[in-house]
């Protein structure tokens, strides 16, 4: 494994040597390609200087003597050329001395690849012979040249080295800017390993991807935390859902082997309903085992829609008087659907019993069933304590129980809705619930 900065400066660093050489080759081979025809354009030009130069010596002093012939060298040697004049019959009659040149290099080598130019030598009007300029083969010939060449390489040896430079500076910069979040993300996500959700690092950082992902991280670990506040709701929950009957029941059954109590029909009635709460309460925790493993497999039929609802008001009407809670109903008639009876039974009597166990005494409930333009819709609303906004949202998740109602005895165990849900959702239909604390609530499902 190769840690982010190392594997930044090697890749850096790569890329400035890249660059650079591949900026000195390109430069080198256009210098020596590109401008050629320039260079030799400029070297035609420079040799009919010097050709001009020799005719206005001759012309001057009606010959060449020892004193122009010296004129003529020193030009040829300031020019970094060879000057040959030639007569008419083709023979050298006098060549610039090439001796001085060494100091370009190797006098051998370089006369040796000396390349001649022939132009007229012409004086009044009439050829009298020809002038040879000689020059290297080479572009590059003069000495300014060769400068000139090793000077811009030495320019990008430098550019080298400070690309170099740079290119750690920033690997060491980048490294550090994109290494300082995911370090503190790193140290989140072992926070959260740990089961440590709260007060993780906060990450400051202008990189989308960054600030996203430590968002991520951030919900992930509310969600966790979430979780794990409910895992321990749930134990306790049940622990506590099991303990209330159950100690019933013994203090029951104790008294009645003390020969304490007779069993009579109201103590073996307080009996029955404890046997019959922890009944409910294991049905609804194994219904929850089906709805978590996506088992739900619905008994589809025609189901009389209008007729199934009510009934079951019906058989809820005496324990709603119980309590002296108006039921009001608006059944819409005939409406039929296709569905699973049992399960639809198990949605309304769900409803209701919610609907019963957080309304006051004297509070009202109110059922109605009609057909919407698209959809059947069925609303369960009541004037009991209500579910407060940031509840809302959590209802249907399972064992969520709102604080208000955890502190009536008649909570159940925060199972009821999420199965509802689930069974609305399976039978193609939708829940959703309007609330206000104190004031009431309204479950609405549409079919
Ligand atoms: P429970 O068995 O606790 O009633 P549910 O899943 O049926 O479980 O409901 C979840 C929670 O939603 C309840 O604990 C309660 O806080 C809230 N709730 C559901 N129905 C109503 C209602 N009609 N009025 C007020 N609160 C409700």
């Amino acid at each position: 494994m190769i840690g982010v900065t190392s594997q930044l400066r090697r890749y850096f660093i790569f890329v400035a040597m890249i660059s650079i050489v591949f900026v000195t080759i390109i430069s080198n081979v256009s210098i020596r390609f590109l401008f050629s025809d320039y260079i030799k354009d400029t070297r035609i030009k420079d040799d009919l200087k010097i050709v001009q130069y020799v005719e206005q010596l001759y012309y001057d002093n009606d010959g060449l003597g020892p004193q122009s012939l010296m004129n003529i060298m020193h030009y040829a040697l300031s020019e970094g050329v060879s000057v040959r004049l030639i007569d008419m019959q083709d023979a050298i009659v006098w060549q610039s001395s090439t001796d001085n040149m060494s100091m370009m290099g190797n006098r051998e080598e370089y006369t040796a690849n000396l390349v001649y130019k022939q132009y007229p030598f012409n004086n009044k009007g009439k050829q009298i012979g020809h002038i040879e300029v000689g020059r290297s083969e080479s572009i590059f010939s003069s000495l300014e040249d060769q400068q000139f060449l090793s000077t811009i390489n030495s320019v990008f040896a430098v550019a080298f080295i400070f690309s170099i430079i740079i290119a750690l500076l920033s690997s060491m910069h980048i490294a550090k800017k994109f290494l300082l979040p995911i370090f503190l993300l790193k140290e989140n996500a072992k926070f959260i390993e740990n089961g440590k959700y709260k007060n993780l690092n906060q990450i400051k950082t202008k990189t989308s991807e960054l600030h996203d992902l430590s968002v991520s991280v951030q919900e992930l670990a509310e969600k966790l935390e979430y979780q794990d506040t409910f895992r321990k709701r749930l134990t306790s929950d049940i622990a506590h859902e099991l303990r209330t009957p159950l100690a019933t029941l013994q203090s029951h059954v104790e008294a009645f082997m003390d020969g304490v109590w007779e069993p009579n029909i109201d103590k073996l009635s307080i009996i029955h309903g404890e046997i019959t709460r922890l009944t409910k309460l294991i049905k609804d925790l194994s219904d929850l085992s089906i709805i978590e493993s996506d088992e739900i497999k619905l008994n589809t039929s025609r189901v009389e829609l209008s007729e199934l609802l009510n009934n079951i008001i019906e058989s809820f009407e005496p324990l709603y008087l119980n309590r002296n809670i108006n039921l009001k109903k608006e059944i819409e008639d005939d409406i039929v659907i296709t569905g699973d009876t049992d399960r639809l039974n198990q949605i309304f009597i769900n409803l209701l019993s919610n609907a019963y166990k957080y309304t006051n005494e004297k509070g009202i409930t109110f059922i109605t069933l009609k057909k919407l333009k698209n959809t059947i819709q069925i609303t369960v609303e009541d004037t009991g304590i209500g579910i407060p906004e940031d509840d809302i949202k959590h209802i249907f998740e399972r064992f969520y129980r709102s604080d208000i109602s955890r502190n009536r005895d008649s909570g159940g165990a925060g199972i009821g809705l999420t199965i509802t849900k689930a069974l609305v959702e399976a039978h193609g239909g939708n829940i959703w619930v309007k609330s206000k604390e104190g004031e009431g609530t309204k479950v609405i499902i549409e079919f």
